[in-house]
């Protein structure tokens, strides 16, 4: 089963993909992820993303395609779950040309609490893990894992707006896309995580 995990930054994709590759066995293909990695390497993609990413628009097609196509590669064009890609009309397209989707889900969450999901959410530097640091015993430490938890450069509030300026613009329309294609299916990204993982199991069978 592959799998394209879509919605606003802040609806919970990163919480749900976890939960996703987990229960249905499912390589996780997070794009956001692979470029904080090269960043904290210092590679030339990094360099280059870092430069998009704290002003909080898109890393330009051309690279990102490069990335995403390494890492279906590596999974031999089966049964993964990607999270933060397609971005956009042109990135949603060229997937169509090297693999079939079996699903879109889209976590619908009402717009006015992103920004406050943004800002307070830590990260795990180590895990991936994320939360709301209202969620947080001990704010620098990752309840799973027990490394370092951060806030993403990403997260604070001046990027946050523009990061929701190129969802509506760019990432919205993909809804219709996947739509049109009869692929998508919509859960209510406002519950808890367990609630919207539970509808998604819903929806996956
Ligand atoms: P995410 O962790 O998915 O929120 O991604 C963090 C940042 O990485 C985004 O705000 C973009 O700057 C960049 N990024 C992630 N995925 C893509 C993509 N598919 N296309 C372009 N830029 C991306």
């Amino acid at each position: 089963m592959n799998i394209v995990l879509l919605g606003a930054p802040g609806a919970g994709k990163g919480t749900q993909a976890l939960r996703i590759e987990e229960h249905y066995k499912l390589k996780h293909i997070s794009t956001g992820d692979i470029f904080r990695h090269h960043m904290r390497q210092q590679t030339e993609v990094g360099n280059l993303a870092r430069y998009y990413i704290k002003k909080g628009q898109l890393v330009p097609d051309e690279v990102t395609l490069k990335i995403v196509s390494l890492a279906l590669e590596e999974v031999n064009y089966s049964d993964f779950l990607l999270d933060g890609f397609p971005r956009n009309i042109n990135q949603a397209e060229k997937l169509d040309e090297i693999v079939k989707i079996d699903k879109v889900i889209d976590i619908a969450v009402d717009h006015a609490v992103l920004t406050d999901r943004i800002c307070g959410r830590r990260s795990c530097v180590e895990c991936g893990y994320t939360t709301h640091i209202s969620m947080l015993e001990n704010a620098s430490v990752c309840p799973r894992c027990g490394c370092d938890m951060y806030q993403r450069m990403d997260d604070m509030e001046e990027t946050v707006k523009s990061r929701l300026e190129v969802y509506a613009a760019q990432t919205a329309p993909l809804i219709d896309y996947y739509e049109k294609k009869g692929v998508l299916v919509r859960v209510d990204g406002m519950g808890t995580p367990e609630e919207v993982f539970a509808e998604i199991r819903k929806v996956l069978g």
